[in-house]
């Protein structure tokens, strides 16, 4: 918690300055976000940093393992149901991105299991078994893997193209992806190199992300 307490006051003390005109204007007008962003509530992903985004850009959304489940799963297990219709039907985000990372613990759990000291009925359990049709992806997709590294990359990567699958049974995004205004975006975000593939429908690969190029303007 002392931690914790130090940044506050850090960005108290430094940073809160050059915030006050952009929160003002927050508050005052409510928030406006371009995307909905749905990665791991692991520690070392963090949306706004590697998209360099300020308040009031990223709706996000953090559960354990990226998982998005299929629009049928209500209840408890569902929680991130409510964030994807709020973003997209009320905030009416112009962007879903749905980001998995690489040693992502959920991921490893879905492979060879949770540890014993979890009960079978957890919570940890039922919301995990909401992925397992990525062992069925990788049996079909991408038999034979030998290495342990390739089964679990090749994991992360259908763990987010089945949660991009789940969020086209939403009714909410259904709508939007009818209409042409929304767009669905899969990516993965290496830690040890701190870069981010993004899914290539054309390729069917995750592929490093290519920035647009900025053309200048003629003339000048
Ligand atoms: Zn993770």
């Amino acid at each position: 918690m002392e931690k914790l307490l130090a940044g506050v006051r850090k960005f108290h003390d430094h940073e809160q300055r050059q915030y006050t005109g952009l929160f003002r204007r927050l508050s005052r007008d409510g928030q406006d976000p371009h995307t909905l962003f749905i990665t791991c509530a692991d520690s070392r992903v963090i949306a706004e940093l590697i998209t360099q985004s300020q308040p009031g850009d990223l709706f996000v959304v953090k559960n354990i393992g990226n998982i998005v489940p299929p629009a049928n799963v209500t209840g408890s297990t569902n929680s991130t149901a409510a964030a994807i219709e709020f973003a997209v039907s009320l905030l009416r985000v112009q962007d879903v991105v749905v980001c998995g990372h690489s040693q992502c613990g959920a991921i490893a759990a879905l492979l060879h299991g949770l540890p014993p000291e979890v009960p079978e009925t957890s919570s940890l359990h039922a919301w995990l078994a909401l992925a397992a049709p990525v062992h069925a992806a990788l049996q079909t997709r991408h038999s034979p893997l030998q290495s342990q590294a390739e089964r679990t990359a090749a994991a992360t990567e259908e763990n987010v193209l089945l949660a991009l699958e789940n969020l086209r049974t939403y009714p909410s995004v259904q709508k939007r992806l009818r209409d042409g205004t929304l767009r669905l975006h899969g990516w993965i975000f290496h830690i040890a190199t701190a870069t981010v593939h993004a899914y290539d429908p054309a390729s069917d690969r995750f592929l490093p992300l290519t920035f647009p190029q900025h053309t200048p303007p003629t003339g000048a």
